[in-house]
């Protein structure tokens, strides 16, 4: 039985790439010196893998594996290319707009960045047009392939499928992209062969579309694809991953290639009937060690419905992690001060790896060659189920005590708005913002000089408290209606939270890549969530009492947390959600009972959690918006309920925003010109809305002009009662002078508004 892996981290231990690639672009350093310090992370990756019998080639990249696909393509936009440069420059240019030597003027429009299925990667999504074609250019796979044998390692390169690099890419005329399958089917033809020539005995095509529902127009050309991909003299594996195959599977089946990978985990239900109907000619890759979570894999009870499975297959059942490892950090090791129980349930993708040897050698060899490995995986399951530390029976009581009722407001949006009126007194088109001001050098050292101990409580205190009061004196001087604390005390929206909150713990390397050099830290959710007590109040309650106008109390909601988090596999999503539902409830009920009339609840990724079959949307909208009633919605009439989603495609799911009954919602619009606020046109959206008229990912000042603009777009579908004037999202990330300056200017539109 073999074992092989679709792909490993590539940021480095100590995310090295992302560092060498920010001294790349800041002038900083040599391309020489970015290429060395990939080629280390690439060497190293490739020994820690050394066990595997295929090792992926093809799974770095500088900044997105989807951009390389299209270099290898030669699919760059005439955009990126035609700017003078070496392909490098053309390649950041695509990434982020600019490469080293750009000045602002010689700098393109950077490709459009989308998730990558239902992970929190960015991918950069590949442009087709009429005069889109394809050309091979392999030199840099080549290149890795040279150095993995320089290790005497065998490799896999692992290249995204014809189908799923079509299905990413976006049309930017009227082409139909899919009529470009003619033309690209030939080049990745000429691409196998090439490898054929150079002895490389696999290749995996990675196509996870087929976990989304598709029609049988793709399902023929996936035949077509692969029927003329055969011919060449090379075995191909077709990765799948991320769900289940479904009205798939047949047409994976079919398919003339040599090995079909699934994912065992998420499509845990289908492995029995695969390996019925599995075509005699075909091998089956069994991704049964989650790559989308941290948690050890149940060893024993894999083993268990393995072993069946490898009588029946024999050579024909290879293993492996059920995607690519690079959704998961590098390496728990280097995680020394984690608690020692809880780090003792968890695995990055260095031990996952370990995991998939351990099941090899068990299943070829016998379980009692590694009947020491066995029992200490069994220990560590068996502690974790059973951990007084996960379990919290008052936690489980209170789920039990859930009523429809608490959901609910006490009356409708239409009888509450002339109680809020008459307590809040807001002028027509109220002004606010998101929540977050900048955050200067000087505020995110505090707050590290406070977590190391170097700042004794009572000045960080002070400090922040000072912060707030400037905060509050700009807002006040610039004429906002509603004001903000301004966030400083938060280094993150979901970590800030995830900090206080009982069941939660955090890793010091656990890095996630989430676009580019960018990466996120997500924290783990391991036991029952419980507050144990009130985590903004304070903060909220000073900014109110230096102020006479309504102060917006500001928290993350339940299906945010739970989307940017690690969490349990060993309850349903759902009911995470509502232990966290429960705890912010506590905490906007709290920041009622201390004056606060307004209070905004973020769910900023409740849209990226939707399933990837559209079958599964109602069940996890129904669940998502009812966490969110019963965070929100305890509240009496006169408090105003907020919520600020940073995106506005809502078409699909504007009904379940609806439902969700906050007062006001602020969304994201500025950049799409409020186009997307179409849907309003035919559902008429009941409560207040916020659309953004400052794109707050541009340090561009808006004029005036430009937002009186975008207002009266907004007032043509939205009637002008039930409109507010706000940016685009939180401004953390803009400088202090760009930011005062946009906002008077927005101050100004709404004023100019009222006038009319
Ligand atoms: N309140 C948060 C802020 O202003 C919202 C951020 C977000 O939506 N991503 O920063
Ligand atoms: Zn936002």
């Amino acid at each position: 039985m073999k074992i092989h892996n679709l792909g490993f981290p590539r940021i480095g231990t100590q995310r090295e790439l992302k560092h060498a690639l920010e001294q790349f672009w800041s002038g900083q350093s040599s391309s020489e010196l970015l290429r060395s310090v990939a080629h280390e992370i690439r060497a190293k990756n490739w020994k820690s893998q050394s066990f595997l019998d295929l090792v992926p080639v093809g799974d770095f990249s500088l900044y997105d594996q989807v951009l390389d696909m299209s270099v290898m393509l030669g699919n760059l936009p005439a955009r990126a290319k035609e700017v003078e440069g070496a392909p490098l420059d053309h390649y950041f240019r695509m990434a982020r707009g600019r490469s080293v030597n750009d000045t602002e003027a010689s700098g393109v429009q950077a490709g459009e960045m989308t998730k990558w299925f239902d992970t929190n990667y960015h991918y950069i999504v590949p442009e087709f047009s009429a005069e889109t074609t394809f050309e091979l250019n392999p030199s840099a796979l080549l290149r890795q392939i040279k150095e993995v044998r320089q290790l005497g390692l065998a490799a896999k390169p692992v290249l995204i499928g014809p189908l799923t690099y079509l299905w990413l890419g976006k049309e930017k005329d009227a082409t139909d992209k899919w009529v470009l399958f003619e033309k690209i089917v030939p080049v990745y033809s000429e691409l196998l062969n090439l490898l054929v020539d150079l002895g490389v005995e696999w290749v995996q095509l990675d196509e996870p579309i087929l976990s989304l529902d598709l029609d049988n127009s793709l399902h023929e050309m996936l035949q077509t694809a692969y029927k003329k991909l055969s011919e060449s003299n090379i075995k191909i594996i077709v990765a799948n991953y991320f769900g289940e195959l479904q009205n798939n599977l047949d047409c994976a089946l079919s398919l003339p290639i040599d090995i079909l990978h699934v994912d065992a985990v998420r499509g845990c239900s289908e492995v029995e009937t695969l390996v019925e109907k599995l075509p005699d000619a075909m091998s089956l890759s069994l991704g049964c060690i989650d790559g989308r979570n941290v948690w050890k894999t149940d060893l024993n009870r894999v083993l268990d419905l393995l072993d069946p499975l490898a009588q029946k297959l024999g050579d024909r059942l290879w293993l492996a992690p059920s995607c690519s490892l690079l959704h998961v950090p590098v390496d728990l090791a280097q995680e020394e001060s984690m608690d020692a129980e809880i780090k003792s349930w968890l695995a990055f993708a260095v031990q996952k790896l370990d995991e998939l040897q351990v099941l090899s050698r068990a299943i070829a060899e016998g379980r009692e060659v590694v009947a020491v490995e066995l029992e200490e995986n069994r220990q560590a399951i068996e502690n974790r189920r059973t951990s007084t530390r996960v379990n919290n029976p008052v936690v489980k009581a209170r789920l039990g005590t859930l009523t429809p009722a608490l959901g609910m407001r006490k009356t409708s949006y239409a009888n509450r708005i002339l109680t809020q009126q008459e307590r809040l007194k807001l002028p027509l088109y109220p002004t606010t913002t998101i929540g977050s001001f900048p955050q200067t050098a000087e505020i995110r050292s505090t707050r590290l000089k406070y977590r190391k101990g170097e700042l004794p409580q009572n000045d960080y205190i002070q400090r922040m408290q000072a912060e707030i009061k400037h905060i509050v004196a700009v807002q006040e001087e610039l004429g906002l209606d509603v004001l903000v604390h301004g966030e400083p005390e938060r280094n993150d929206m979901v970590e800030y939270f995830g900090e206080q909150l009982e069941g939660y713990v955090f890793s010091r390397f656990g890095w996630v890549q989430s676009y580019g050099s960018r990466c996120v830290k997500p924290p783990i959710i391991f036991g029952d969530i419980s507050r144990p007590k009130p985590m903004t109040v304070q903060w909220s309650a000073y900014a109110q009492s230096i102020t006479d106008k309504p102060m917006k109390g500001m928290l993350t909601g339940p299906v945010t947390i739970l989307n940017w988090s690690f969490v349990r596999d060993d309850q349903p999503r759902s009911i995470t959600c509502q232990q966290l539902a429960l705890a912010i409830r506590d905490e906007v009920l709290d920041l009622e009972a201390a004056g606060i009339q307004i209070i905004q609840i973020d769910e900023a990724a409740l849209r990226e959690g939707l399933p990837l079959r559209r079958r599964e949307w109602s069940v996890y909208l129904d669940w998502a918006v009812n966490a969110f009633k019963i965070t929100a919605n305890g509240v009496a009439d006169t408090t105003q309920i907020h919520t600020h989603m940073c995106y506005s495609e809502f078409n699909d799911i504007i009904e379940s925003i609806a439902k969700m009954d906050t007062d006001v919602i602020t969304i994201e619009t500025s950049r799409s010109d409020m186009e997307l606020l179409d849907i309003f046109d035919e559902f008429e959206y009941p409560n207040e809305i916020g659309p953004g008229v400052y794109d707050i990912h541009s340090p561009n000042i808006p004029t005036e002009e430009s937002m009186l603009e975008l207002i009266q777009k907004a007032a043509l579908r939205i009637p002008s009662k039930r409109l507010w004037v706000n940016p685009d999202c939180g401004l953390k990330t803009r400088a202090w002078p760009e930011t005062k300056a946009a906002l008077k200017n927005m101050v100004h539109v709404a004023q100019k508004l009222r006038e009319n």
